[in-house]
């Protein structure tokens, strides 16, 4: 049975979110000139991403509203607890632009969303804000590409839960057998769609020059790299029926 559409992971998927957040942190930490009071481009990224985790997971746990977190973010990485409001906001602002300035999709994203455009629909679902995604999609330059932009805010389930990939298929007006997931995480991305029906590709990209790597799960296609994706899809026959992916 061949696949009708593909659901797109987007954050270190076709994104590259990690690349571009480690840029954009630096180009704002040397702009600040805070590099070397925090012992060096490492050590300074490694305090960055701590203070991150720390409040983002207030945020997830909706102690703080977004503003807050960001604003908890400047004085807690400064270290300076009276920061106005005003001049917390202003630091992230400048934060942010950095980050946008860095934003830059993997070298083999626009080559396979062009190799599949004529063969599959294609839709992202993404676990982040809708208001967000496609933002980043317009300037990245790659929202044409996609039907829809199906995120977990406007769901109301997010990946790995069944609802989500069930909503997703829903609004393509597919059943899950019809439609390939692919995303970067085993659990949240692969093992999630595997579970909801759908066919599960993770993309290892860690993986590549690493061999053959372990065998993924049951029920999960591996790649290291998109450029294996439309090679795997045409022998769609390969790829396995439902019922054996299963
Ligand atoms: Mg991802």
């Amino acid at each position: 049975m061949p696949v009708r559409a593909v659901l797109w992971d987007l954050d270190d998927t076709l994104f590259d979110y990690t690349g571009s957040d480690r840029a954009g942190a630096l180009r704002h930490l040397r702009a600040e000139g805070l590099l070397a009071a925090h012992g060096g481009e490492e050590a300074a990224l490694e305090r960055w991403r701590a203070v991150m985790e720390t409040e983002f997971a207030r945020f997830l746990a909706g102690e703080v509203g977004l503003l807050d977190h960001r604003r908890a973010r400047a004085r807690t990485f400064l270290g300076t607890p009276l920061l106005s409001d005003a001049e917390a906001d202003a630091w992230f602002g400048r934060y942010i632009a950095h980050y946008e300035a860095s934003w830059a999709l993997f070298p083999d994203s626009v080559p396979v969303l062009e190799a599949l455009a004529p063969l599959v629909r294609q839709a992202v679902l993404s676990n982040a804000a809708t208001a967000n995604q496609e933002r980043k999609l317009a300037v990245l330059g790659i929202r044409e590409s996609f039907e829809a932009v199906l995120c977990a805010d406007e769901l109301g389930h997010a990946k790995p839960a069944a609802e989500a990939f069930h909503g997703a298929c829903k609004a393509l007006g597919l059943t899950p057998g019809d439609v390939v997931h692919v995303g970067d995480k085993l659990d949240i991305d692969a093992l999630g769609a595997r579970d909801a029906g759908l066919r599960a590709v993770w993309l290892d990209r860690a993986g590549a020059g690493k061999g053959a790597g372990e065998e993924p799960p049951p029920g999960v296609r591996r790649i290291v790299s998109l450029a294996e994706l439309p090679e795997l899809l045409r022998g769609t026959i390969g790829f396995g029926a439902p019922s054996t992916i299963r």
